[in-house]
């Protein structure tokens, strides 16, 4: 399989059309077969659901080249899982999951031209998503949906080195109690671009949202979920019902368990508490951890002791063990990666 021509280092992170998609359709309510298409471009009404009332949810994932030259793809089950979870609580049909996995199986295998080489520290990026297309203007759910997957090769996320980030505690919330904060729906993401625009014009990386209720127990940023660990070396995070339930978090929490013979708990974590923690990772299918050195809460600065030049050293051997069992340097446990052939 010859590659495409792309320099892989430095691609950053947008859209490139890649050659081949999945579509599927829903009518008359079955799924249709589905198919590989070549065309990236989507027609429907003026009217449909997707674009009056949002109704659209989606995954996140990668397909990236281990060690002895296989394509994988990372835990697409649990992904498989989540998008018929959002779909329940969206009142959308469920695609099914078995199909689901097969979807991106066949999309990765079609684009493989397009996956990274191994060590270029790039992935190929796959989007798994669903909509509701027919006319709808009283408000209710559409009776036709597309359930589709593109992919699109993304550039290795800590590029100039790894470097702390320095977050805020953000004004605005980002999910009600009894909300849909635990499902990937892009209504949870339009609501937050207010926030993350003027978050950067502050100078900062991201926001840290509180639980919206109380406003004292953190709950996660806008696409990723928090560990903290303890001065004793506990890996800590935050459990809440309106909390995305991150695939990479859950994994990196059986890696701390199970590889490294540390220990884990999920609890609620109030904002009180964290200048207390030794340190603080964002973990989401970009970066895996991205360490966070600094939370800023309305001009009190919490400081990790970890600091602003590099990853604590928990997180770094969480970040080497679960990159490690990804890049297949490590034995993975039992169907965490999906081999495409
Ligand atoms: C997608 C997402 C995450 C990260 O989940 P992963 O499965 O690890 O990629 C975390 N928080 C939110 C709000 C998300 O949408």
């Amino acid at each position: 399989m010859e590659k495409k021509n792309i320099d892989w280092q430095n691609i950053g992170f947008g859209y490139m059309k890649t050659d081949k998609r999945f579509v599927s359709s829903y009518k008359d309510g079955a799924w249709d077969e589905g198919a590989l298409i070549d065309d990236d471009m989507i027609t429907m009404s003026e009217c449909a659901c997707v674009l009056q009332y949002a109704q659209t949810i989606f995954e996140g994932m990668k397909a990236y080249t281990t060690e002895d030259g296989r394509i994988v793809v990372f835990r697409p089950d649990l992904n498989a899982e989540r998008l018929a979870n959002s779909a329940k609580r969206m009142e959308m049909p469920v695609y099914p999951e078995d199909k689901f996995v097969d979807a991106v199986l066949k999309v990765v295998k079609a684009n493989e031209a397009y996956v990274p080489p191994y060590g270029s520290g790039a992935t190929l990026y796959l989007r798994p998503y669903m909509f509701g297309i027919n006319p709808v203007i009283g408000v209710k759910p559409a009776d036709e949906y597309q359930f589709r997957v593109f992919s699109t090769p993304v550039g290795p996320y800590f590029k100039g080195g790894i470097k702390p980030l320095t977050i805020r505690v953000s004004d605005f919330d980002r999910a009600a109690p009894h909300g849909t904060g635990h499902i990937k729906a892009g209504l949870n993401y339009a609501m937050s671009l207010h926030a993350i625009v003027s978050a950067h014009e502050e100078g900062y990386d991201e926001n840290m949202y509180l639980d919206a209720g109380t406003r004292t127990k953190v709950e996660e940023t806008g696409g990723a979920n928090f560990l903290f660990v303890t001065k004793d070396g506990k890996i800590v995070t935050p459990k809440s019902g309106s909390i995305l339930p991150s695939i990479t978090r859950r994994s990196l929490m059986h890696v701390a368990k199970e590889y490294l013979g540390l220990e884990t708990e999920e609890r609620e974590v109030y904002l009180d508490e964290v200048k207390d923690f030794a340190e603080c990772g964002l973990c989401g299918t970009a970066a895996v951890i991205s360490p966070v050195g600094k939370i800023v809460d309305h001009g009190r600065e919490i400081c990790f002791p970890s600091g602003m030049d590099d990853m604590g050293p928990v997180t770094k051997k969480l970040y080497e063990t679960l990159t490690g069992i990804q890049m297949g340097r490590i034995e993975a446990p039992e169907g965490w990666l999906r081999v495409v052939e």
